[in-house]
């Protein structure tokens, strides 16, 4: 029994942060069986250990696996904490100078308003996918919010989700509607972020139309990127005509709560 308990967190530190298992199990067997407030002392060494690895250890051994961690500016930083406690922000270097680029132009244009990433690549491993995006496996992708703004029409760094993903801008009566094409197709996991929010915030704020197209089309000018995913209704919406602005597929989930962009 709790061999299997140990098992199910292997896997779930393994999903959620790559080296998290790992380090979990080099734990257990530095605390012996016998000893004391085992569990105590393991969770401990796991949690001192973990943060090492993060934060001194896995970017200096990243580069040597092609990807580097994403360099945080005045204007381009994470959504939360989390997406760099969890090891889900590298890229490879070329990534990393444009999304550089792209925030620098974006703020001249936009003072105050950052480009904020979600998920973007493990630090280690091709094909080791980034779950729930199975895509998220080369270092070449990265997901960042949709821009809002206050109810007095000016830009905010605010947005509506606590995780960052699964708050829609849905598409209206009038517009083409993909969302409900994949769901007749039979594609329930389409919608599943929505079960991702942890939450949703700022509900006084509005998708802004001006700012995540001028971000957009930021991120389809850089020579270097390849394809840029957002929901068809938004295509339209922000009547963006690069043909790197695609669409992603039924068997993806909905982009409409994020943009998602990605190398040649
Ligand atoms: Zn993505």
């Amino acid at each position: 029994m709790k061999i299997i308990l140990h098992i199910i967190i292997i896997i779930l530190l393994t999903v959620l942060t790559q080296i998290g298992g790992l380090i979990y199990l080099i734990s257990i067997f530095l605390v012996k069986k016998q000893k004391e407030k085992k569990r105590l002392k393991r969770i401990g060494i796991f949690a001192v250990l973990y943060l090492f690895a993060t934060f001194l250890l896995v970017p200096n051994l990243a580069p040597v696996f092609g990807r580097e961690k994403i360099k945080e500016t005045e204007i381009v930083r994470a959504h939360s904490f989390f997406y760099k406690l969890a090891n889900r922000n590298y890229v490879r270097p070329k990534l990393n100078k444009s999304i550089e680029k792209i925030g620098i132009e974006f703020g001249k244009k936009n003072s105050g308003i950052k480009v904020v990433y979600l998920d973007a690549n493990f630090p280690f491993i091709d094909k080791f996918p980034l779950f729930p995006h199975l895509s998220h496996n080369d270092g070449k992708k990265i997901d960042v919010s949709l821009i809002y703004e206050n109810p007095n029409g000016k830009l905010t760094n605010k947005k509506p989700s606590v995780s960052g993903y699964g708050a829609y801008e849905s598409p209206t009566e009038k517009e083409y509607n993909q969302i409900s094409i994949c769901k007749d197709k039979g594609y329930w996991q389409y919608n599943f972020p929505k079960y991702l929010t942890l939450g949703k915030i700022n509900k006084d704020i509005k998708f802004s139309k001006k700012g995540t197209r001028e971000l957009s089309n930021l991120i389809v000018k850089q020579s270097e990127i390849g394809k840029l995913f957002i929901e068809p209704h938004l295509k339209n919406r922000l009547n963006l005509k690069s043909g790197k602005v695609r669409f992603h597929g039924c068997q993806a989930v909905r982009h409409d709560d994020h943009i998602h962009f990605q190398l040649k």
